[in-house]
């Protein structure tokens, strides 16, 4: 049985081998392995959920044709998706979904945790479903892929995810209440914020998470007062444990709103509850709240996170990588963080859409592609180096003055500090040789040259001063 389905597989892959460019073939197609034949349904095992996706989307038609020429018309297809579920039960599993009408097959209560028991995603969770029990069973709208596990830590969010990590562990217990996170948008506070409600979930099951934006309960307490269940609406939000309320600042001006949430907040804290806020801004810079809010959002912690540097960018779309189940070549993944230092969401962005560029017009996935996708999606993101930025930061390496690599001096470290403010001008900006050795020491193009094919020769033939050259580079790059 095994075996047969095996072989149908292999039977499919051969047409849509043909059918699709090989690289897309390689990337979307290589990846499954087929599971299990009954009856007419052929059970195939993709590595996420986003693979899924992104077959039901590209390559439905052509899936369908070919099982429907090996199994006959009733011949289908289903999925099964393995699931890393490491944090919770003894994983991993599978979940499965049958093909078609993807919308509409798609058991929401399985494959999209996230997604509120009926109706559309914006729909809010009913705040007054078993009133009066002392245990709520709420859908506390949490997502598993922004757990822990999926978070990268750099330095630019160490605070906030220690923080985080410790109120998960004992929440609405440490000095961190509230708990807020602040950053520009794209850099993880919804994702660090459902990470705790996630671990709370995991380490207290006993105890009430609620994850809601604020827009959500802004939203919610409208209605409330329209159908007169201010109340409800207030006792409901004062027996969670553990209360997230993402992009608070979106509370500026709803006075009516911020009314109500202090009450809840003063009663969620009195009881010790744990309360987990995000902002775009420090709460000293929040405007159109009222001071009363303000003070209490002072009460615990305010944690920034900042934009994640080189290498926490390359831990992140690797991280991606390994969760969506694709492969593309290192130095792609490179030339993305590099080149997109905005935030992280465009970075992601950024990833997709070379997975579409590569896939739709049939193109390897190469830094070439990516560069060109850059240059027409992401804007506004390319920095400019200067000379004067390269001798700074060669300068600051050598621990020597800017001004001694403009002085006629020979020694040695300042020779190599001038010849690698030369080499680095050269790689990263677009000026002559002879204004390169104009800025670097009043030099001649001749100089330059030089120092270019001194360098050249060193990272060619010493290993050891490449890893310098690189070490440097990078410096200058960020
Ligand atoms: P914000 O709420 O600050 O606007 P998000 O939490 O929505 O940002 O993050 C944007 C995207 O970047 C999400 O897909 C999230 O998973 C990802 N992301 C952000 N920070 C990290 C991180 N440290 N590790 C892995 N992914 C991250
Ligand atoms: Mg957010």
């Amino acid at each position: 049985m095994e075996k047969y389905a095996v072989e149908v597989w292999e039977n499919c892959l051969k047409v849509i081998k043909d059918n699709i460019n090989f690289q897309s073939y390689k990337t979307w197609f290589l990846p499954i392995t087929a599971v299990k034949l009954s009856e007419k349904v052929l059970t195939i095992q993709v590595p996420s959920q986003f693979f899924y996706e992104w077959l039901e989307e590209h390559y439905i038609g052509l899936l369908k044709k070919t099982i429907k020429k090996e199994l006959g018309n009733e011949g289908r297809l289903e999925y099964s998706i393995i699931v890393d579920n490491s944090d919770s039960e003894p994983g991993p599993y599978t979940i499965k979904m049958p093909t078609g009408d993807k919308k509409a097959t798609i058991n929401p209560a399985v494959s999209m945790p996230y997604d509120l028991n009926k109706g559309s995603s914006k729909e809010i969770p009913n705040p007054f479903i078993i009133p009066g029990l002392k245990k709520l069973k709420i859908n506390s709208q949490l997502i598993e892929s922004y757990s822990f596990d999926n978070f990268i830590e750099g330095d630019c969010n160490r605070l906030a995810r220690s923080a985080g990590f410790a109120v998960a562990g004992n929440p609405g217990k440490t000095a961190f209440n509230p708990l807020l996170l602040y950053s520009q948008t794209g850099l993880g506070k919804t994702h660090l914020s459902h990470a705790i409600g996630l671990q709370v979930r995991n380490l207290f099951p006993e105890k009430t998470v609620l994850y809601v934006t604020t827009d959500q309960f802004i939203n919610q307490f409208i209605d409330a007062v329209k159908s007169n269940n201010h109340n409800d609406f207030v006792h409901f939000y004062q027996m969670i444990d553990v209360l997230i309320i993402d992009d608070i600042h979106n509370l500026a001006g709803k006075d009516k709103t911020q009314d109500v949430f202090f009450h809840i907040f003063n009663h969620l804290n009195q009881k010790s509850n744990q309360i987990i806020l995000t902002s775009d801004k420090p709460p000293v810079e929040m405007k159109g709240i009222e001071p009363r809010l303000l003070s209490r959002f002072k009460w615990g912690l305010s944690a920034d996170m900042q934009l994640p540097d080189f290498e926490t960018r390359i831990a992140i779309l690797n991280k991606k990588l390994y969760n969506d189940g694709i492969q593309i070549p290192t130095e792609v993944v490179e030339y993305l963080a590099y080149n997109i230092n905005t935030n992280i969401r465009e970075l992601e962005g950024a990833y997709i859409s070379l997975l579409a560029q590569s896939s739709l017009n049939k193109k390897n996935i190469t830094v070439e592609l990516a560069r060109q996708m850059i240059d027409k999606f992401v804007k506004n993101n390319v920095r400019e180096i200067s000379i004067d930025y390269i001798q700074k930061v060669i300068c600051e390496y050598f621990k020597i003055t800017v001004a001694s690599i403009h002085s006629k001096t020979r020694k040695r470290n300042i020779v190599q500090a001038r010849q690698l403010s030369m080499y680095f001008s050269k790689k990263h900006t677009n000026s002559s040789l002879a204004s390169i050795g104009h800025q670097c020491g009043n030099k001649d193009h001749a100089t330059v040259l030089h120092a270019c094919r001194t360098v050249n020769n060193l990272v060619e033939t010493d290993k050891q001063f490449r890893a310098f050259v690189e070490e440097l580079d990078k410096k200058i790059k960020f």
